[in-house]
This record gives C-alpha cells, sequence and structure tokens, in this order.
C-alpha cells in the first residue's frame, strides 16, 4: 500500500525506504491488531502441554534393562554379569530417535514451503482427528476480482468510489480488488478521514465531508440501513455491500474462486484418517454452503467471529483438531486449536505469528502434504526407537548370557546408536511420499 504524507498509519506497517515523520495518536493497547493479540495470547495460555513420544519407552525400558540385567546376575552369581547387560542397554535410540526425525521432519516439511515452528507440532498434527478450514483466502484463492455493481442509492461508480476510499485502509482479500477496480477506471477516490477495520465485518470510514462509510457483510450493512435486499450469486460468487450514511450505496460481486486443490485436499485428509471437516467463516451462510458443497464438506458454521470462531473449534471432536486459516480474524482461533496452519502465500499477518505452522506457497495442498510428513515422522521415530530397543534387548540377552565382554558391548551399543540415528535420519525424505499420495502434483517443483 502507498501512503501520502497526511495518511493513516496503520500498526504493523512496513516502511520502504524514505524516511518520515509519524505523530501517534493512540496508544498500542488501544488498537484493533492489540486486541487480536490479546486473544491470541490468552489462547496459548489454556493449550495443553504435549506428552513427549519417547518418555513413554522410558521408564518400561529401564525396568526391562535392570530385569534381564538382574536375572543375569541371578543365574550366574557373578555381579559383572550384570554390569556387562547394562552395558548394551543403550537409552540413546530413546533420547536422540525422536528429535533426529522431527529435526528431519521440519526440515522435510520445509522443503514443500512450510514452516514448522517446533517439533512438537509434528506430533499433534501426526495425529489429528479433525480438520476447520477457514473460507475466504483458504478454501477460496482470495485473489478475487469485482464481477458486476449493483446500483442502489448511488450510481455504480459512486458505489465503487466509496467502497475503494474505505478499502484502501484494509488489510481484508476483497479489498485490494476493489481499489484495484477504482483505480483501473481512474475513478477519484473521495478523501477519508478515519478508518476502521472491523474483523469478519468490514470497514467503516468517515469522509472529509461527514459522511459516514460501510463496506462489507450484510449483517454489518443492516445495523445501518436496516433490512436489504440480498442478491441472487452463482457458485463462486461473493457479494460486498457498501453504504452510505444510512442508505445502501450499492453492491458489489466479486469472483472468488475455489483453489483448484481445496475439494482434493479435503479428500486427501479424510483418506488419512481425519472424521471430522468443518468449514469457519465469517461469510454469510448462502456463499459459505455453495463453497462448502463443492469440495464436500458437510458441517458449514457461517457468520461466524473471531470469537465464536474459537468456541467452535474448542467444542469439536475428536481431537486433536487442526485449523487452517489466513487473516486477521483466525489469529485467535488458529493459537487456540490444538495446531493451527495459516495460508501466508500473500505475506504474513498476524495469522502466522499466531499458528504452529506457516504455508507460505500460497497451496492448500500443502495442509495434507504436511499432515502427511508429520504422520511418516512419527512412523520413523518409533521405528527407530524400536529398532535401538530390539536390537538392545537382543544383546542384553547375549550379554546375560555371558558371551559379550564389556568391552566389546560399550563398541556394540555405539552402534546400535548410529543405526538408530540413521534411521531417523529417513524424515530427511518425508516429502517425497507427500508428493507420491498426490500423483496429480508430481510434476510440481519443490524447492
Ligand atoms: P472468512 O472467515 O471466510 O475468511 P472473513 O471473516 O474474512 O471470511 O470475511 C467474511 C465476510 O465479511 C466477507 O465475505 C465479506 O463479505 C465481509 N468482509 C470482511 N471484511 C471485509 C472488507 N474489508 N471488505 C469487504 N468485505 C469484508
Ligand atoms: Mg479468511
Amino acid at each position: 500500500m502507498n501512503y501520502r504524507a497526511g495518511d493513516p498509519l496503520l500498526s504493523g506497517t512496513v516502511n520502504s525506504t524514505t524516511s518520515f515523520t509519524m505523530r501517534a495518536q493512540k496508544v498500542a493497547a488501544d488498537s484493533n491488531y492489540a486486541s487480536i493479540v490479546r486473544l491470541v495470547e490468552e489462547a496459548v495460555d489454556s493449550r495443553a502441554p504435549m506428552v513427549r513420544l519417547a518418555d513413554r519407552y522410558a521408564v518400561p525400558f529401564t525396568i526391562v534393562s535392570l530385569l534381564i540385567a538382574g536375572f543375569a546376575w541371578f543365574l550366574s552369581g557373578d555381579p559383572v554379569r550384570f554390569a556387562e547387560v547394562l552395558v548394551v542397554a543403550t537409552p540413546c535410540p530413546l533420547l536422540i530417535a525422536t528429535p533426529v526425525a522431527f529435526m528431519g521432519g521440519m526440515s522435510s516439511a520445509a522443503k514443500l514451503n512450510v514452516i514448522i515452528k517446533d517439533g512438537g507440532v509434528l506430533e499433534v498434527l501426526a495425529r489429528v482427528r479433525a480438520v476447520a478450514f477457514d473460507k475466504t483466502g483458504t478454501l477460496t484463492e482470495g485473489k478475487a476480482d469485482v464481477v458486476e455493481i449493483h446500483p442502489a442509492a448511488r450510481t455504480v461508480d459512486e458505489t465503487l468510489q466509496l467502497a475503494a476510499a474505505a478499502e484502501q485502509y484494509s488489510v481484508h482479500v476483497f479489498a485490494d480488488p476493489i481499489v484495484a477496480s477504482a483505480r483501473t477506471q481512474q475513478l477519484e477516490l473521495p478523501e477519508v478521514v478515519t478508518a476502521d477495520e472491523v474483523a469478519t465485518n468490514g470497514v467503516l470510514a468517515s469522509l472529509a465531508d461527514g459522511t459516514s462509510v460501510r463496506v462489507g457483510k450484510p449483517s454489518f450493512i443492516e445495523e445501518v440501513t436496516g433490512a436489504i435486499d440480498r442478491p441472487v450469486l452463482s457458485a463462486g460468487e461473493t457479494a460486498v455491500y457498501v453504504s452510505v450514511g444510512d442508505e445502501l450505496a450499492g453492491v458489489i460481486i466479486l469472483s472468488d474462486p475455489i483453489r483448484e486443490q481445496s475439494a482434493d485436499t479435503v479428500s486427501r485428509l479424510r483418506r488419512a484418517g481425519v472424521a471430522e471437516i468443518a468449514m469457519v467463516t465469517g461469510d454469510i451462510t448462502s456463499t459459505a454452503e455453495s463453497v462448502a458443497h463443492a469440495v464436500d464438506i458437510q458441517t458449514v458454521h457461517a457468520e461466524t467471529t473471531p470469537q465464536t470462531k474459537v468456541r467452535i473449534v474448542q467444542a469439536m471432536r475428536p481431537r486433536p483438531v487442526l485449523m487452517v486459516g489466513d487473516g486477521i480474524n483466525d489469529a485467535p482461533v488458529l493459537a487456540a486449536a490444538d495446531v493451527g496452519v495459516a495460508m501466508a502465500g500473500r505475506g504474513a499477518t498476524v495469522a502466522s505469528e499466531s499458528a504452529a505452522a506457516v504455508i507460505t506457497s500460497n497451496d492448500i495442498a500443502r495442509v495434507a502434504d504436511v499432515a502427511y510428513v508429520s504422520r511418516r515422522t512419527v512412523q520413523i521415530a518409533l521405528q527407530s526407537i524400536w529398532m535401538g530397543i530390539i536390537i538392545s534387548v537382543g544383546l542384553m540377552l547375549v550379554a546375560a548370557s555371558g558371551y559379550l565382554p564389556a568391552v566389546v558391548g560399550a563398541l556394540l551399543q555405539e552402534i546400535v546408536d548410529f543405526v538408530a540415528i540413521l534411521s531417523a535420519l529417513r524424515a530427511l525424505r518425508a516429502h517425497r511420499g507427500a508428493r507420491r499420495e498426490s500423483p496429480a502434483r508430481r510434476e510440481v517443483p519443490v524447492g
């Protein structure tokens, strides 16, 4: 966005090369951004700590090792036998296989343009049983185009001028196409004095001549206009309503096409064992249902706010629940879900801050890919742990019968550790399987 001298500046704006002087008119705590970050923090605090994978094996392994060593001592009457057994009781596969596999899994996910913020995320992703998708910008492209304008109290051009003036200050996916459309038609935009983005509703702006303009969804406009007629939309279309004062100025119809990979992603997740898939959107029911139908999602929650999104996702069963979203309004729910994945293909927002993983390539199929990589990583970690345990227990039994001197045992246990690490490193290639799982996308270059 290009600012000119005198323009209001949004918090979080990044300056490029020119220096400037800025006057702060609000304290940080009063910004919309701060209130959303507060919600995020509350949500993060309510998340249960994760149980670590290898810890489940540590105690039984120690007990079994001590039992074998004790029996060896008891049967042979030789305390050295006790030591010989314990030398090959290596805990290293338990300690190292998981972190090595998880580092590999994270690097593998990064090759698919998914940044995972910590290893624990992979463990939860691998077990995900329910998924909630945001609609606008997540299941749909979020690269909308103005298709048509239905004038009401104002003409087509005036409606677009008013909407574009307000949308200049919005980061919503519908803001850019509306502003761009006004620019292409070289429409002069009225001067805006203040503009507020009301999350999941739209923008509220006041113009220099004192009139107030609202751009957004019907319920937001109806707060000032009373009941309005809603145009009939075809699939892949959505409507943005514009009010001026207490009148409906007009309705802007935008095309917001469904991503090509959305339906396939939903079906891959189902095949991978996800029992419940829902859509949670701020948009109106009719648009939400037509998109849900096209991608084969049966559970639809429409007209939600950032707060109700949190409640819906927290109530979802079975757990763990994965939330996929993109907008500022998704930041709290991304943090509240057991694992949140942000779509950040068009740039990072506060959603990327609160999510546990971020897809940087604007490709929704990565959700199914990263779920695959996670399952594969956990599988590799467990295989490596078990391989280590089995070889180690085998060696303990050999040592128990007195055929393994401690020095040889010490060397062999290093080899067991080495094998476990090599095995865990297979997770570095987990992403290759994800591409195999989705043959249609095999030729997409990954790098
Ligand atoms: P979702 O939850 O599916 O991502 P949003 O909450 O971002 O959807 O938006 C829901 C609806 O609110 C949009 O479909 C649109 O009608 C309206 N809306 C929200 N913000 C804006 C905005 N800045 N400009 C126009 N419409 C908006
Ligand atoms: Mg969205």
